[in-house]
């Protein structure tokens, strides 16, 4: 069946009438706010807070969509991706009947987004290579299934997804595919986003909290077709990305320096920490990561775990996870980080030994 946006839009937000906010209805600038009840005589801190923030982010998706090669009409910007995920969800799955599908092991939110709205999930679990498996995908689908969630470079496993694949199950599939690329900027491979124009059904999230250094402003993007887009401005608070997000971001956006800098040193220390945690002795695997993470499989995760805790140092425990067994995932840290790590795993080995 051909993919068709009206049909797959629950009944309730199609008929929606949406918030409309004063300022969104005054067209043009004016000279005077006293519309929104806010206090015209000011903040008590530095910046103009005392107004209320666009609610559509005109500047903000302007630089974006600079940046990215496409039209401010195919952003949609949240307090997080994990917003947008949240959004899409409710969109689209109607609660108690419509179900998601996910590719496990992988990001736990889509899970908990659709369980917080009484949405199933649906599981096709990835290949032994952490691969998707297209077939099982596709027959794992059902005619209640309203959105695929998949996330490349995947969490935690740190691995792209084909590209092939994800292309596939968006021909096959009439429902919403949604690709998770907040790890994009440290794979070697591009965004998919090059690839909206032709795919209607295609939503792709980013966000700021990783790459960009943003994780504490809520900052997350979701690019797609102009009509999931408004969708998702129908539905989403009038205003959920605050003014101090908003110019924090977009003076984030206009020197991509740091970026691209800690991205570099990023990938250095991934290799490093790569090759480093291969030599130890209590470290059975650590596979490839196209991400700022290593999923690392040792002798004994929860054992390894709670030591690097009593030494204050905090990793994930990924080893409840079926495909993860006795594997804890990583944050690649800064250098003196990574040093830190190592040696204190190199102690734990000692340790073990007496
Ligand atoms: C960290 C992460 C995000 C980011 O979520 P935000 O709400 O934007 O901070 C999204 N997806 C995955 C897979 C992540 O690991």
């Amino acid at each position: 069946m051909a993919f068709e946006l009206n049909r797959l839009v629950r009944d309730n937000i199609r008929t929606l009438t949406p918030y409309s906010s004063a300022r969104v209805e005054h067209v043009g600038d004016a000279r005077i706010y006293l519309d929104a009840n806010e206090n015209a005589f000011g903040p008590p801190v530095g910046i103009r807070l005392n107004r209320y923030p666009d609610p559509l982010q005109a500047s903000l998706k302007e630089r974006i969509a600079a940046v990215n090669g496409v039209d401010p009409s195919q952003i949609f910007i949240g307090n997080g991706s994990d917003e947008a995920i949240d959004l899409l969800i409710r969109i689209f799955c109607r609660p108690g009947v419509d179900n998601i599908l996910t590719c496990p092991p992988t990001y736990g939110m889509y899970e908990v987004a659709a369980g917080i709205n009484d949405v199933a999930v649906k599981h096709a679990r990835l290949d032994e290579g952490f691969g998707i498996d297209v077939p099982r995908v596709l027959t794992t689908i059902d005619p209640n299934t309203k959105i695929v969630f998949l996330c490349s470079p995947n969490n935690p496993t740190g691995n792209l997804l084909s590209h092939v694949s994800i292309r596939t199950i968006a021909d096959a599939f009439d429902g919403i595919v949604v690709v998770d690329e907040a790890y994009i900027h440290y794979a070697s491979r591009g965004s998919l986003v090059a690839e909206l124009a032709a795919r209607p059904n295609l939503v792709v999230l980013q966000t700021l909290s990783k790459a960009w250094g943003l994780a504490g402003l809520r900052v997350g993007l979701a690019f797609a077709d102009a009509d999931v887009i408004e969708l998702l401005n129908k539905v989403k608070p009038p205003y959920n990305v605050s003014e101090a997000a908003q110019e924090t971001a977009l003076e984030a956006l206009n020197d991509p320096r740091h970026l691209n800098e800690t991205v570099k040193r990023t990938l250095a220390e991934r290799k490093r920490l790569t090759e480093a945690l291969s030599d130890l002795v209590c470290v059975e695997r650590v596979y490839p990561s196209d991400a700022n993470f290593l999923l690392v499989r040792v002798a004994d995760a929860r054992g390894l775990h709670r030591y690097l805790a009593s030494k204050r140092i905090v990793v994930r425990d990924r080893s409840g996870l079926s495909g993860c067994e006795q594997c804890l995932r990583i944050t690649v840290g800064t250098e003196q980080e990574n040093d830190e790590l190592i040696l204190a795993i190199e102690n734990y080995e000692k340790s073990l030994i007496h």
